[in-house]
């Protein structure tokens, strides 16, 4: 029985796990993590379906078109499914407003009722957007998803250990292969100078009345979920704080309030801040790590930035590609020693 360790408890190293497990069900597999659930980058993302590919670089259009299909495709069963409620994934249709022309999404061909905005529909709006886009996508409330994702992985015995990894290395003699998922924590982990935090800020309000998403091209956007509407936000290269900053708290609520003025009824649940963990190309290959005499075999999974949840179920099928082709070679070198004794 091989023994697989994945490394990072967000949406990505939780849906690689699983659709490991699912394809290979005989492996031994743990996750391995410092933080869990609520202490994630993943539980506190807007969840929004809307893989935008100007904020995605590097990274082939038919593999990224793959990705977004494979999600999609995924969570779109969950949704016609009776679990739906419970995995936390629902329609929601909402507005996209703009003041520069731009050329057409490539994931408008996947989500459902893509289509301009009229003149008389961008009249409504206070700010007078020259542009926009109307259609029904996805929403992932992580929160939910994410237990989800647990409950099937403990069904399926993988288990989980609270633990901080400070090389792979350290993993290869209790591991066959190691899935890598650590989000922004791969910059030192890696050492990988190619991923980069980009701060984002948001503030969850109660207001059941607003139904629908908006999302302008300014990053104010209002995200609907139930109950609670996630309000946002900010997109600050480089900026690596995670504490809830005053102005900016201030500077989504006003933007917020002139776009939703019914807003001014909300109830004020929480403030958060994260960091998209932005890498160009986002990561997903193998690599065979050389250490003394041994090697360790790795599949990396991470760098997803602004969209991590969105790509999640695609890349974690791409992982799992990669990570059947090296269970395969150990397999196959398995069987050569076994048959020379
Ligand atoms: C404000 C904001 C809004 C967003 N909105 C959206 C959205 O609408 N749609 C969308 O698709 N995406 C959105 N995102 C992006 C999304 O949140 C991320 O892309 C996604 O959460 C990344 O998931 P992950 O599993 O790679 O990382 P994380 O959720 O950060 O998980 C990383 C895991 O790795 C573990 N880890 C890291 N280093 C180590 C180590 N050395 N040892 C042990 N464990 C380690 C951590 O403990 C954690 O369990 C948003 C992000 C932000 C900040």
């Amino acid at each position: 029985m091989s023994r697989v360790c994945v490394v990072g408890a967000g949406v990505v190293g939780l849906s690689t796990a699983l659709c490991i497990k699912l394809q290979h069900p005989s492996v031994s597999l743990t996750i391995i993590a410092d933080r869990f659930f609520e202490s994630t980058t993943s539980d506190g993302a807007g969840g929004l379906f809307r893989p935008d590919e100007r904020f995605i670089h590097g990274v082939d259009k038919s593999i990224l078109r793959n990705w977004c299909q494979t999600s999609f495709d995924h969570f779109n069963n969950l949704i016609f499914s009776n679990i739906s409620a419970e995995a936390g994934i629902s329609q929601v249709s909402g507005y996209q407003l703009f003041n520069d022309p731009r050329p057409d999404p490539s994931y408008k061909n996947i989500i459902y009722n893509f289509r301009y905005l009229t003149k008389h529909e961008l009249e409504i709006f206070p700010d007078h957007y020259k542009y926009g886009y109307f259609c029904t996508t996805l929403y992932v409330d992580t929160r939910k998803y994410m237990k989800y994702l647990t409950k099937l992985l403990t069904e399926k015995q993988v288990t989980f250990t609270k633990k901080k990894i400070n090389t792979l290395e350290e993993l290869a003699e209790s591991y066959d292969i190691v899935v890598n998922c650590t989000g922004f924590g791969a910059k030192e982990l890696c050492n990988d100078n190619l991923i980069r935090p980009i701060r984002g800020q948001v503030i969850r309000v109660r207001a059941p009345w607003i139904k629908h998403f908006y999302y302008t091209d300014d990053n104010c956007y209002l995200i609907p979920n139930n109950e609670i509407i996630v309000l946002g936000g900010t997109r600050q290269l480089d900026n690596d704080n995670t504490q809830v900053d005053l102005n900016d708290k201030d500077d989504i609520w006003q933007r917020c309030l002139r776009l939703c003025p019914s807003l001014a009824q909300a109830e004020i649940l929480w403030h958060w801040a994260g960091l998209r963990p932005d890498r160009k190309p986002i990561r997903v290959e193998t690599e065979i790590i050389k250490y003394g005499n041994k090697k360790l075999l790795v599949v990396h999974n991470y760098g997803h930035g602004g969209n991590g949840i969105a790509l999640s179920w695609g890349t974690a099928v791409d992982a799992t590609r990669h990570f059947s082709s090296l269970l395969n070679a150990i397999n196959i070198q398995d069987k050569q020693v076994t048959s020379k004794l």
